[in-house]
């Protein structure tokens, strides 16, 4: 499979008046020559940019032929992705540290939420919201008498206070 690095390298896309201009400017400025200029025994297959930076210097391009084409490639391959790599270590190693950072919490926040749950299944909160969550629905005769209860609780609670 042939990459499409050098001259014609995806870099260019969607830069395309950069890539025209700069391959007008190639060769213009870098005639092809009759042989390789890497190995001078073929004649050249196509011009690579040798930093990978695509400078406007005739020093940044080679004309290589097809073997010397396919070596400089798989280097350039090599330091394209080690620049990625580069680029999202720091990034994914922020993702990774933040990652762990919220399982922790969350596993530590189970065992909290799991040790409240556990034996206290019916604290008065938990009839609070009991409460509040059947708020609007028709209460049942059970629920009526103890809301009724506890009204009078609290009136008998309102009353000793009182006085
Ligand atoms: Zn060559």
């Amino acid at each position: 499979m042939e990459k499409n690095v050098g001259c014609k390298n995806g870099m260019w896309k969607g830069d395309n008046v950069g890539y025209y201009a700069l391959h007008i400017w190639i060769n213009k400025h870098k005639p092809k020559p009759g042989l390789c200029e890497e190995c001078k025994q073929k004649p050249p297959y196509d011009c690579a940019n040798i930093s990978g930076q695509y400078k406007r210097d005739v020093n940044d391009f080679k004309w290589l032929c097809r073997s010397c084409h396919m070596k400089s490639d798989n280097r350039l391959e090599i330091l394209r992705q080690a620049n990625i790599g580069s680029k999202h270590s720091a990034e994914h190693i922020e993702k990774v540290r933040a990652y762990h950072l919220g399982k922790i919490r969350s596993k530590e926040t189970r065992k909290n939420i799991s040790l409240k749950t556990k034996g206290l299944k019916k604290t008065k909160e938990h009839i609070e919201n009991l409460r509040l969550s059947h708020l609007g629905k028709k209460p049942s005769l059970e629920t009526l008498e103890k809301m009724r209860l506890s009204q009078q609780k609290r009136r008998e609670l309102e009353q000793r206070l009182s006085i």
